[in-house]
């Protein structure tokens, strides 16, 4: 029996048969991506995506929407009470969106903001130059300590004190460490500054307790709902009470139109999934599996920066291997093996190149994937690494790939048969 569009498409609905293939059959450990469920795939794959539904629930601009207005509500609670916040705004698009509505919201353009430097961890929304943010506000960038290679918060301190910024963003897409936002609060509340915590990469990790939580501290909390989080592609803003309307009318009309009412029916399953026993279960399973992929890349001869993890990711320093970032992405991937270049501090090479590798474990945890799977895959990488121009070896890896992920496959129901 074919499908609609595999009758209607027959193009897209192969490349989408190909990257199910792709998925199942070889192992990702990309840091900022997951396998959500099929449950949250399904309520994204609905009608829900037909309906306007500009302005909130019972302040709607069209008719028709006290269905869907059940819906946010769903997300909008179920956020608030997985991450103990007052207020939520679930029509954020993506991550960047949520960011810029809040920028939105609580600066005027030329406003000073402090955030992480974008080649020690920061994200581009943090005030790159090529970024709106680096555009429209006048960022000054804290990075990580020479030595420790993790945030150095005296510094942080003495750079809020002198820039005397309106907001500090605390928050990172390539640091392995905890943050401590406790030290965040008091240095924003020294510097008379606003706090707003991006967790886009551990806000799974936080709501299943496997990470400090950034509540009460932070003003303002915004994240993604597919990294650690695992549900659909988007993004989602906390706020303190007192920014809630501020938030909602920066969100929408100031940034937004109509949201996708299908994804944030999508995002309420995930904060539903989320919320079980099992997700702590599986937010604790990420963070020691990345601690055993560390440790035994490690034992393979490669440097972990900063010495280890606290969370779902970790740095690599390639320099050892005498292979660059850009050329160990493109063999691994040869491999079957699906990383991404990412640079390590102070990294000599140019963006395009890097030093380093970024690897994070929340997609093949979801997969079934331990600790001794991490060992495997650790042989598996430092072999690929070594045999870096000999297909041979990289065939045997790829083939080595194939079988680890024919005992974790994570969409066995959409495998074609
Ligand atoms: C991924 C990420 C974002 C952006 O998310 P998109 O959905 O890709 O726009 C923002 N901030 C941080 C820290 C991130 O890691």
């Amino acid at each position: 029996m074919t499908t609609p569009l595999e009758n209607t498409d027959p193009e897209i609905f192969g490349v989408i048969r190909r990257e199910v293939e792709r998925q199942n059959t070889t192992i990702q450990l990309i840091a900022s991506e997951n396998f959500t469920s099929q449950a949250v795939m399904e309520a994204q794959g609905t009608v829900l995506t037909n309906k306007y539904s500009e302005g909130y629930p019972g302040k709607r601009y069209y008719g028709g929407n006290l269905v869907v207005d059940e819906a946010e509500n769903l997300a909008r609670s179920r956020a608030c009470a997985l991450f103990g916040a007052e207020h939520a705004n679930v029509q954020p698009h993506s991550g960047a969106n949520a960011n810029a509505a809040v920028f939105f919201a609580l600066l005027e353009p030329g406003d000073k903001v402090m955030g992480m430097r974008l080649d020690q961890g920061g994200h581009l929304t943090h005030g790159s130059p090529v970024n709106f943010s680096g555009k429209n506000y006048n960022f000054a960038s804290y990075g990580v300590n020479e030595q420790t290679e993790q945030l150095d918060y005296d510094q942080i301190r003495d750079l809020a004190k002198q820039t005397q910024p309106r907001l500090i963003i605390a928050g990172a897409t390539a640091y392995p460490r905890a943050i401590d936002f406790e030290a965040f609060r008091s240095i924003a509340d020294d510097a008379g500054a606003l706090l707003m915590v991006d967790a886009a990469h551990i806000a799974g990790l936080i709501a299943g307790g496997a990470h400090k939580s950034p509540l009460p501290m932070a003003d303002i909390m915004t994240f993604t709902t597919h990294k650690t989080l695992r549900g659909p592609r988007a993004g989602c803003i906390l706020a303190k009470q007192e920014f809630a309307a501020a938030i909602d009318k920066a969100v929408f009309p100031g940034f937004q139109g109509g949201p996708l009412m299908h994804v944030i029916a999508a995002k309420a399953v995930a904060f539903h999934e989320a919320a079980q026993p099992s997700f702590r279960t599986y937010a604790a399973n990420v963070v020691a599996n990345a601690a055993a992929l560390a440790a035994a890349l490690a034992s393979h001869g490669l440097r972990i920066v900063s010495g280890g993890t606290d969370n779902h990711l970790l740095l690599v320093d390639l320099r050892s291997f005498q292979i660059t970032g850009k050329v160990a992405q493109e063999v691994l991937d040869r491999a079957g093996i699906t990383t991404n270049k990412n640079a390590i501090p102070n990294d000599p090479e140019k963006p395009f190149v890097t030093s380093g590798l970024r690897l994070g474990t929340a997609s093949m945890t979801t997969a079934g994937m331990g600790p001794d799977e991490m060992v495997q895959i650790a042989e598996m990488i430092a072999a690929a690494l070594r045999g870096a121009n000999d297909i041979a070896v990289l065939d045997a890896v790829r083939a080595q790939a194939n079988d680890l992920c024919s005992k974790f496959t994570p969409y066995p129901a959409l495998a074609s048969k």
